[in-house]
């Protein structure tokens, strides 16, 4: 384990058996359907990699990357589009994918800015969801892991663009971060 972490909070065979899990599950919901998956940079890009790979219906990718305004690491709910789609989704059947879900605040917003542009359908997974900040109500199609109100690294998931390489979650030393 890396010396930044107070521990592993799950393990890289648990993050991936739990995948596949979703994998096999968004491949039976959806098929004889095509379906569009929206990563959101860059947290999501190490999930969604993986996920696809447990798909067996044809996928489609494109990619976001959104900046949430206001101090710090707090969530404000107002969030700017650095990278939009590269395509249009209308008609299309789109799964938002994300690294975490916390207060829900960007990913309400994400989820209001693409319904608006008239998608088949629209569903959102998520490897991690701490349900005890939630703020803004948002519907959570695909969860792979409630974690409780601890900050997490690892498997894309960054400190400062740091440790998004790791196979695993781990949980932060306090010391790193205060
Ligand atoms: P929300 O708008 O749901 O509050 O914020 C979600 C974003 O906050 C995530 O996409 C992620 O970038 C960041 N975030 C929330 N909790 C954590 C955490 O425990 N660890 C890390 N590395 N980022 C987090
Ligand atoms: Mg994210
Ligand atoms: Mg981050």
């Amino acid at each position: 384990m890396h010396p930044d972490l107070d521990k592993v909070l799950i393990t890289e065979q648990e993050v991936q058996k739990r995948i596949r899990e979703l994998g096999e599950q968004i491949s039976c919901d959806y098929a004889g359907k095509e379906i569009l998956v929206v990563g959101i940079l860059k947290g999501a890009a190490v999930f969604l990699a993986d996920l696809v790979r447990y798909i067996s219906i044809p996928v489609y990718f494109d990619f976001m990357a959104v900046s949430s305004y206001g101090a710090g690491s707090a969530s404000s709910g107002v969030v700017r589009i650095l990278k939009d789609l590269d395509r249009p989704i209308e008609g299309r059947h789109v799964i938002i994918v994300e690294d975490i879900v916390d207060t829900g605040l960007t990913l309400n917003y994400l989820v209001q800015s693409l319904q608006s542009r008239n998608p088949a359908s629209l569903k959102v997974c998520t490897l991690l969801d701490k349900p005890e900040r939630r703020v803004a109500k948002v519907k959570v199609d695909y969860n792979g892991f409630d974690i409780p109100d601890q900050f997490v690294v690892g498997y894309g998931l960054d400190y400062n663009e740091r440790y998004r390489n790791f196979p695993y979650i781990g949980v932060l030393k306090r010391s790193v971060y205060t």
